[in-house]
């Protein structure tokens, strides 16, 4: 909870109509943005945000005053600077809102005149304004700030759908244009957000030929904050002249837009002038000449959509089902702020060029095999480096201090002693590490040269202990006639601290200590301890009382502080001017600052992966990479990286094995909670994590480069869906798997939870089909619909596997091995077992599986090679009985999830026939039977 504010919103009542005549008649805004109202020493949020805020950041309503009455009530809060800062800090980087802040253009908070004006504004993909508020002071954050896409919908010649995309990173200093043709679905879209991880779409209001409203849910599907834009604003207009403007001219060059071939593409430019126009890029001159331009190519990474990143678990926040950590989680170890930027876009952007793949996972191989190397470059010379694209954006602002010089300089300073260390590997991947990163490095470390010199000869080293950064006096006349007196003044303040202690009776130096900081100069400091010898001391003057003491003061060192600070002034007064040549000689060394970021974001998340591979549980291996289109994955002994590194889980390791034309389609059937789905999951994530250029969680592995893995989840736990949403599923499961080839991997789970109906099965087993058949694809099928797995008698690449469990008298326990072939044990009984059904209801249950189990032995239908024998009748009795199964589980599962804790016998017992009246309505003989025979017993959950 937040300390509360010590300021109160004041107002004369005069003051307060005209404010809220003011307020009435802002424009409306979504409850994403947060409109702060700034009255100098103190802000202020109302209605809606005021509730927002008392209940996020002072987790109380008391603090919510209002202003006016009836329906011109207002509800406001008060936010002093340093809530203000971290609700801001908050909700554009945590939550994703956007922010403005408003100011009286009309004069000072006396005046009743109002005319409150947007100072500044800022929203996820746009933080430029809010920087020093969000990263200032240190702490450089993780995550970059990430840049805005937007996006237009138009037509190709032919008529096509055609997406085109522009995009800003204004962290890498980078413009970019796509454009591709894409189906209904938008999936080439999705897979390119996914890639690049924008955190914020701009669309133009009312136009996506027809497509808005699933344009728009692909762009949330993936957290991406949306704005609506002008259409107008999209237009290729001025985009020749803007870019002219802002893009970096080759030396001896000039930019000339008009021919560049990022022209061509109509549709992306346009949107990238959207996105030009959002973020103002024009309107700070910093940014000219500065910026460079790429086209994005869909296709250089591996494809990824939503549902993949999310069964897959590959950033926090995602999908927990399957292990509480998430790929990124597991997988960045990084010491530096752009080594663990690093790490999140590989992750997003898998490679698929084999020989990419390869040099990556020699890097790391390097870091894997020479230990000493690992443990001292991860342990120690990386930690060393700051954020070096932060420092090289102050730099390129104009923003820059002498500090970040100073840390530029101590940055450059680490650079011999990596190289040295790296020098020392002597494996196979020699020549390998010397063209990535040993080179590169000595040739920073020329480069700087003439930076670390400037440094050494301007900076006052001997201040810098001191955390003063200031230029050397011998460089100046003045300075050196200041430093003496400053020096002077700094002897007489010990001194001072010498006689003020022995006054006090305490040893100056140790008891009693003369520190200073920004604000207040030159102070004394004893702990609390010793506050007494001051008390009732006329001499001294108390400044504050803090947790680690007192601060005071007495004449004479309130005196020479005085003086000093004066000198102080004067000093930086008279160095202004070298400073302001230091900083201009330093901003041109932006370039080389950018590659040191790169080099270094690169040794840091390759060390990473080293260092993941070789601390698992059991260590990751090197996999062999096979050239996209060989048709082959085969993983032996594979786990789930996620799921085996929490603690109380003994992993037990599964092979799987793909060849094209021979097994493409497994399904995998067997027992709830049985590692269904883990183990479909995982074989996603070792094939992204092979292509990343990371070793993986297995005995072996053999990838052929993927170019995308796709993925279908459906309903969750005991979750019972209607069939028509079910079915809506499944449709949309068609045709996002359009965009799927033979080289792909799909990961279908849990599709078919609990509805079980005729139409389901039947959509289920012509999807299998149409992939098995059409797309080819490489594909995982998890399912409760034991129907589908008669599949693999009519088409030769499908086949079996079932998740094992051992049943005896009372328990049921998991194996979680993948065997071959279909699980042929009636686990719903056990599973009812071990809700503690009374005996009789099992003994039942038993009984009619039984006599079921025996009609169906007159008409087999799993014997392999018997063809499709059954007639109708034996056909539905076995769906009948198996659909019983399932809805019996789901009932099973709904009783045990009741909390019983929370709730009166009698509410129990109500909820207990609700359930047991929505079980019986689905008028399924089999359940009918076992209910029958069960009623007027006592249900007892676990
Ligand atoms: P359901 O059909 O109910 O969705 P499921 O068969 O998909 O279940 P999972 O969710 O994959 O089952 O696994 C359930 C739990 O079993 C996991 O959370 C995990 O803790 C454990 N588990 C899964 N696979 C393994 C394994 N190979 N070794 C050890 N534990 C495992």
């Amino acid at each position: 909870m937040a300390v509360q504010p010590k300021q109160n919103l004041s107002m004369d009542s005069a003051s307060e109509s005209g404010f809220l005549n003011f307020f009435f008649s802002m424009p409306e805004k979504p409850d994403t943005t947060f409109r702060v109202f700034d009255r100098n020493d103190y802000y202020t949020v109302h209605g809606k945000d005021a509730i927002y805020a008392a209940k996020e950041v002072f987790k109380t309503n008391q603090v919510i005053k209002n202003l006016g009455s009836g329906s011109k009530k207002l509800e406001s809060v008060v936010l002093s600077k340093m809530n203000f800062e971290s609700f801001v800090r908050d909700l554009l980087l945590v939550r994703q809102y956007r922010v403005e802040v408003y100011k009286n253009k009309a004069g000072g908070k006396s005046t009743k005149e109002h005319d409150w004006q947007v100072e500044y504004k800022a929203s996820p993909g746009n933080l430029a304004q809010f920087e020093e508020i969000l990263f200032g002071g240190g702490g450089a954050p993780g995550e970059g700030v990430a840049g805005v896409v937007g996006v237009r919908v138009g037509s190709g010649p032919d008529g096509q759908r055609v997406v085109g995309v522009g995009y800003v990173d204004s962290t890498l200093r980078k413009v970019g244009v796509c454009e591709f043709p894409d189906n209904d679905q938008f999936s080439n879209l999705e897979a390119l957000l996914v890639q690049m991880g924008p955190k914020e779409c701009v669309l133009p209001m009312g136009d996506a030929g027809g497509d808005t409203g699933k344009l728009r849910q692909v762009v949330q599907r993936g957290g991406i904050l949306l704005s609506d834009r002008k259409k107008s604003e999209f237009t290729t207009k001025d985009i020749v002249q803007d870019l002219d403007r802002l893009l970096r001219a080759r030396k001896g060059e000039t930019v000339s837009s008009a021919a560049l071939p990022e022209m061509e593409k109509q549709i992306a430019m346009s949107s990238l002038a959207a996105v030009i126009k959002f973020l103002e890029l024009l309107s700070d001159e910093a940014n000219f000449n500065s910026f460079q331009i790429t086209t994005f190519d869909l296709n250089q990474y591996m494809r990824l959509d939503n549902a993949a990143v999310n069964a897959l678990n590959l950033f926090p926040g995602s999908d927990t089902t399957v292990g509480s950590h998430s790929l990124s989680g597991l997988l960045n170890r990084c010491r530096t702020p752009q080594g663990q930027r690093l790490v999140n876009q590989w992750i997003k952007q898998p490679l698929i060029d084999k020989n990419k793949i390869e040099e990556r996972l020699n890097l790391v191989e390097s870091f894997v095999e020479d230990s000493e190397l690992r443990q001292s470059c991860q342990e120690d010379l990386l930690r060393r480096f700051p954020d070096l694209n932060r420092l090289a954006k102050k730099f390129q602002r104009h923003s820059a201090t002498l500090q970040d010089c100073y840390r530029a300089y101590q940055a450059v300073g680490q650079l011999p002693a990596l190289v040295l260390a790296l020098q020392r590997y002597s494996g196979k991947h020699e020549v390998l590490l010397n063209a990535v990163f040993i080179t590169p490095l000595n040739d920073l470390i020329s480069d700087f040269s003439k930076f670390q010199e400037m440094i050494e000869t301007t900076l006052d080293m001997n201040q810098i202990e001191h955390h003063e950064f200031l230029v050397k006096p011998s460089f100046d006349p003045t300075l050196s006639e200041l430093r003496d007196n400053m020096d002077r003044l700094e002897k007489g303040m010990q001194s001072a601290l010498t006689s003020a202690a022995r006054e006090l009776g305490l040893d100056g130096g140790k008891t009693m200590k003369l520190e200073s900081n920004a604000q207040i100069g030159y102070f004394f400091r004893v702990t609390c301890k010793e506050e007494k010898s001051l008390r009732n001391n006329k001499k001294f003057t108390t400044l504050d009382v803090q947790k680690n003491g007192v601060r005071f003061t007495n004449s004479k060192l309130s005196s020479l502080n005085e003086e000093y600070t004066k000198s102080r002034e004067e000093y930086e007064e008279a160095q202004n001017a070298i400073v302001k040549e230091i900083l201009s000689i330093a901003s041109g060394y932006m370039d080389p600052l950018h590659t040191l970021n790169e080099v270094t974001a690169q040794l840091d998340a390759v060390v990473s992966f080293a260092l993941v591979s070789n601390a698992a549980p059991v260590p990751y291996v090197r996999p062999r990479i096979l050239d996209k289109g060989s048709g082959r994955l085969f993983l032996k002994g594979s786990r789930h990286p996620c799921v085996e590194a929490q603690d109380d889980v003994a992993f037990i390791p599964n092979d799987v094995s793909f060849t094209r034309a021979q097994e493409t389609f497994h399904i995998i059937t067997g027992p709830n909670m049985g590692g269904k789905s883990t183990y479909i999951r995982q074989v996603g994530v070792i094939v992204l994590m092979a292509q990343i250029g990371c070793f993986v969680p297995c005995e072996e592995a053999e990838v052929s480069v993927v170019d995308c893995v796709l993925a279908r989840v459906g309903a969750g736990d005991s979750q019972i869906k209607g069939v028509s949403t079910f079915m809506a599923e499944m449709l949309e499961t068609a045709a996002i798997l359009r965009s799927a080839t033979e080289d792909s991997l799909i990961i279908i789970d849990e599709l078919g939870r609990g509805t079980s109906t005729y139409d389901g099965f039947g959509l289920a087993w012509a999807i299998s089909e149409f992939i098995a058949t059409e797309l080819r694809s490489f594909c995982l099928f998890a399912t409760h619909f034991h129907e589908l797995t008669a599949l693999a008698q009519q088409l030769p690449t499908v086949h079996n596997l079932h998740v094992t469990a051992l049943t005896s008298h009372d328990t049921l326990t998991m194996l979680y091995r993948v065997k071959k072939g279909v699980c042929d044990q009636s686990f719903g009984i056990h599973v009812a077992e071990l809700a503690n059904f009374p005996p009789h209801v099992i003994a039942s249950a038993r009984e009619k599986a039984l006599e079921l189990e025996e009609f169906q032995d007159l008409a087999p239908r799993e014997t392999e090679g018997e063809g499709d024998t059954e007639g109708p009748e034996a056909k539905r009795r076995c769906l009948q009985k198996q659909e019983g199964e399932r809805l019996i589980e789901g009932f099973l599962a709904q009783v045990k999830a009741l909390p019983l804790k929370g709730l009166t016998e009698e509410a129990v017992k109500q909820r207990l026939s609700e359930l047991k009246a929505e079980l019986t309505a689905h008028n399924n003989s089999f359940v009918n039977e076992i209910v029958n025979r069960a009623s007027g017993s006592k249900l007892v959950t676990t």
